[in-house]
């Protein structure tokens, strides 16, 4: 009876540590988050806290995210080896460098840095339809629960291409949840150590998959209203305080990497007459659809601003006056080709643009006078009879 006694307190002991241990794991990732509201660097310390050895010291997690819009769970991110000498090597550098979980939550920006870790890549290519014939990662979604498959017969029933392409063979999936939604998803595996993954493991990481449903949650309200400050609301072009801040930085670029930075200033020709004519409604809509256009007739790299109204100003990185001229050329083209309803009401029968271009440093050497001689050349093309580009 006694001995049994013993038993039983050493075993409450030991409960106790480990409840404390991962009492302390659960706060020292919360501050973590805290520290920060930038969405990928919070998924990387959700996954750095689940697979480091200090965590829960899985091999592998990777984590996916409901894109509402689209009714897709999209993989954002990956972390783990890709292959056993690769987890070897890691392991073992992180032994030997005797990393601990902030030595490695603080690692992210080497993370950011590495374009070829396998494994991220991999998640990140992969789309899946939530609905429920897509297998057991939508699953884990639409029910808002969590999955175990841990042997051979449950593995047999689950697979399906997106298991494959991961090679997942014994795992867990856990839902992200943030108040009364579903987020997210975290899927973890023991690939390459082969430990069986225990009742424990997984209550522990559905406790701290709550919390983390919420950081992420948090975290997309705030870039989502980060996003909206900075972009117009008909056009979804950036805005004008928003266009100051990005030609500041880019021409700061230019200035250290000795390159050049081009500025075309656009306004729609007699716009007014349509606008008088028609409304604003109809006006809006054309304002709209040139923001499309311009957008499809530029450079990935470019920023196409709405400067107020029916003026526009887009930024070209890198680009030489000849290159902003071509680009100028072929946003105009596209504009005026375009048929655009009751067009015929315009001057030329349809719209067209007038566009004044100045490139830094070779026109001016900062900000206010780039944007002041692209716009003297704007001027000067309205004045030589509209529908034309005029280069500084
Ligand atoms: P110009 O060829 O000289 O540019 O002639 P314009 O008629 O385009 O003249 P201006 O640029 O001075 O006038 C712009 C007009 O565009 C004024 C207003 O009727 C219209 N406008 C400005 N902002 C908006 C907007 O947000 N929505 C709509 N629908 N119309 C706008
Ligand atoms: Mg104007
Ligand atoms: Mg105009």
């Amino acid at each position: 009876m006694k001995e049994y006694a013993k038993k039983e307190v050493e075993k409450l002991i030991k409960d106790r540590e480990k409840a404390q241990a991962e009492l302390w794991l659960l706060y020292e990732i919360s501050n973590a988050m805290r520290e920060t509201l930038e969405l990928e660097q919070i998924l990387y310390i959700i996954l750095t806290a689940v697979t480091s050895h200090e965590g829960l010291g899985f091999n592998r997690a990777m984590l996916f995210l409901v894109n509402e819009k689209e009714n897709m769970l999209e993989g954002k991110m990956g972390i783990g080896p890709h292959s056993i000498e690769e987890a070897n090597h890691i392991w073992r550098s992180i032994e030997e460098q005797k990393m601990t979980l902030e030595d490695l939550i603080n690692a992210y920006h080497n993370f950011k840095k590495d374009p070829n870790s396998k494994l991220h890549n991999l998640v990140k290519s992969i789309k899946i339809p939530l609905d429920e014939g897509q297998g057991i990662l939508a699953l884990t979604v639409l029910e808002g629960m969590p999955f175990e498959v841990l042997n051979d017969n449950v593995r047999k029933r689950v697979d399906n291409k997106y298991l494959n392409l991961l090679s997942a063979q014994f795992f867990v999936t856990v839902p992200l949840r943030a108040k009364d939604k579903v987020v997210g998803i975290i899927m973890v595996d023991n690939v390459f150590t082969k430990k069986p993954i225990t009742k424990s493991d997984i209550s522990l990481l559905t406790l701290f998959a709550n919390h983390a449903g919420l950081a992420i949650e948090n975290s997309r309200l705030y870039e989502e209203t980060v996003y909206l400050s900075n972009t117009d609301w008909l056009t979804k072009l950036w805005n004008h305080g928003h266009f100051q801040a990005i030609l500041s930085r880019e021409i700061a670029k230019a200035r250290d990497n000795n390159t050049s930075l081009s500025l075309i200033m656009v306004d729609i020709d007699d716009f007014k007459n349509y606008n008088d004519q028609f409304g604003h409604v109809a006006g809006d809509f054309v304002i709209k659809s040139i923001a499309r256009l311009m957008l499809d007739a530029s450079r990935k790299k470019d920023y196409v601003c709405r400067y107020g109204g029916e003026e526009f100003a887009i930024i070209l990185p890198q680009a030489t006056k000849e290159d902003a001229k071509n680009i100028a050329h072929r946003i105009r083209d596209k504009i005026k080709i375009n048929k655009f309803p009751k067009q015929d009401v315009q001057p030329k029968k349809s719209f067209t643009l007038s566009c004044g271009v100045a490139t830094f440093p070779f026109d001016a050497h900062n900000k206010d006078d780039l944007i002041r001689n692209a716009d003297a050349a704007l001027l000067r093309a309205k004045r030589s009879g509209k529908d034309r580009i005029v280069l500084f």
